[in-house]
């Protein structure tokens, strides 16, 4: 009998959806190859149509800390799937959660739960626009905020602190009202607050930038930010979708010390269900309705079912020292894999940071912006992914996405996929 294949499968998908895909990263384009189709996913692996399995290091783009099907978390998903789906009215769950979330990280003082990064993303610069009475926003090049018309904007070809839209189908007034600066640089962004700073209602930043590779800021540049903020009176919104619950339990917060005036989390908050989230300081928070003006909701917000996936995911990290011992794993990990490329005399070197890691050509210092990264890390990377793919490990199908390791990921599973990796190396 024949039994499918992705390749099959994708040729089905390309005639009803655009590019064959929900979300354009799964599509592999530019790797010369139809995306793998899988049926199934449990700890560290996946399962494809053709019954390969894999050792992925994708995991849903950062949501699964704990692995696939965690027995803990899928226990009380069960539980609440028996129990309700939604509600749209006020439960316990949510409620749950946030006072989970406002206890352990006091900067957290007021919350509110979305559906997605991108929402959180939205609603906070609705809010920092409406506590200001600015319009501008700035970001930072190389960072992601999810795919907000304000935000899909790259640095401008004219003046510095311009912007334009980096996708069709978004006005040119719009981008107009981003700023754009290069990270990794005090002098640009001086500039740019001195010219426009008047202007700003909101910076925004990945403060561990994790979607153009893993561009590591020094801690000085942060600094530099959060002061240039307080002087300009812009607020200071971190985007920690990747970084939130996954450097630490207090994200980049606890890591820098710095405290913003926003949050916004997304990803691990929901345990691997559709669950964002956006809050910071009680007096911004109490601007949206329907305590204040600032409107903003959402039919499915808040759903149980993530509420009970995000809190068990927290609670089994905090209880089990997960943060550390991920962290100290990963470590050990990138270090297997950094040997064993020197040994074999490939050039390529790895970043980590926590249970993030990213594979990049040779550099001669960190990289810490997307000017610096190697010009042919597209091509290099995509003869390591589809070597790797064969062999069993499925990386994130991109070239400037970052790896994500999980709790299911063993030390000895590690080791054979560093093993794995090396081998598919040049
Ligand atoms: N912000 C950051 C830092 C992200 O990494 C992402 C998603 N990768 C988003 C926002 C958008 O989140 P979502 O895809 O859930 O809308």
């Amino acid at each position: 009998m024949h039994k499918v294949t992705s390749e099959e499968l994708f040729q089905r998908a390309l005639k009803i959806t655009p590019g064959g895909v929900h979300s354009p990263v799964r599509s592999f384009k530019g790797l010369d190859r139809a995306p793998v189709f899988f049926t199934k996913a449990e700890g560290a692996f996946l399962t494809s149509v053709e019954d390969k399995k894999y050792i992925d290091f994708c995991q849903s783009f950062g949501p699964l800390i704990l692995g696939h099907l965690d027995p803990e978390v899928k226990e009380e998903v069960h539980r609440m799937v028996d129990t309700a789906w939604t509600f749209g009215a006020t439960e316990v769950y949510s409620l749950e959660l946030a006072e989970w979330i406002t206890t352990t990280l006091p900067f957290m003082q007021k919350l509110r739960f979305v559906s997605s990064g991108t929402e959180a993303v939205m609603s906070a610069l609705r809010v920092a626009r409406a506590a200001t009475g600015r319009n501008k926003i700035l970001k930072f090049e190389g960072c992601y905020h999810g795919h907000v018309d304000n935000l899909l904007v790259k640095a401008g070809s004219g003046l510095a602190g311009t912007a334009a839209s980096s996708s069709a189908g978004i006005p040119a007034e719009v981008a107009a009202q981003t700023v754009v600066s290069p990270l990794d640089d005090e002098a640009a962004l001086e500039a740019v607050f001195a010219a426009q700073g008047k202007d700003i209602a909101a910076v925004i930043i990945e403060p561990l930038p994790a979607n153009y590779g893993l561009l590591v800021q020094r801690p000085e540049f942060l600094k530099k930010v959060a002061e240039l903020c307080k002087k300009n009176g812009s607020l200071l919104i971190y985007d920690e979708v990747i970084s939130g619950f996954r450097v630490g339990l207090g994200g980049m917060v606890a890591e820098t010390g710095i405290t913003p005036d926003l949050v916004t989390y997304g990803k691990i908050i929901g345990g691997g269900f559709p669950v964002g989230c956006y809050g910071g300081k009680a007096e911004l928070m109490n601007m949206v309705a329907p305590s204040g003006d600032v409107y903003q909701a959402g039919t499915l917000s808040a759903n149980p079912v993530g509420m009970r996936a995000g809190l068990t995911t927290l609670k089994k990290m905090q209880r089990l020292d997960g943060w550390n011992l991920l962290n100290k794993r990963t470590e050990k990990f990138a270090q297997t894999l950094r040997d064993g490329l020197a040994k074999k005399g490939s050039d390529l070197q790895v970043s980590q940071v926590a249970s993030l890691f990213w594979i990049h050509g040779k550099t001669p210092a960190p990289i810490r912006s997307i000017a610096q990264i190697p010009a042919n890390q597209g091509g290099t990377f995509k003869g390591l992914f589809l070597k790797a793919l064969d062999k069993g490990v499925y990386l994130a199908p991109n070239a400037y996405e970052v790896g994500f390791v999980s709790w299911a990921h063993s030390d000895e599973l590690l080791e054979e996929a560093a093993h794995i990796i090396i081998s598919a190396a040049e």
